[in-house]
């Protein structure tokens, strides 16, 4: 997992910081900073935390990860 923080929308309000401490944090007032690349035991918690921001500023990237299996598939509605 990588992330990228849009740090031009980033208005510093910290929910990052609360739902991941591990992995954002501010360095001195309001300047954030922040793991590029996770351990991947901090997946949950870096979702919660783009999920949690109020202007959309962090953004995750899953390309470097592969798939558990073939037969993985998301469940999304029922079934046909
Ligand atoms: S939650 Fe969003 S706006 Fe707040 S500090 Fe984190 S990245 Fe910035």
């Amino acid at each position: 997992m990588r992330i990228v923080v849009d740090l031009t929308r980033c208005q510093s309000y910290g929910q990052c910081v609360f739902a991941a401490p591990s992995v954002f944090r501010f360095h001195g007032e309001e300047a954030l900073e922040y793991d590029y690349t996770p351990d991947d035991r901090f997946r949950e918690q870096v979702r919660w935390a783009a999920a949690a921001c109020p202007v959309h500023a962090i953004m995750l990237d899953y390309l470097d990860e592969q798939p558990e299996s073939d037969s993985h598939q998301e469940s999304v509605g029922g079934k046909a």
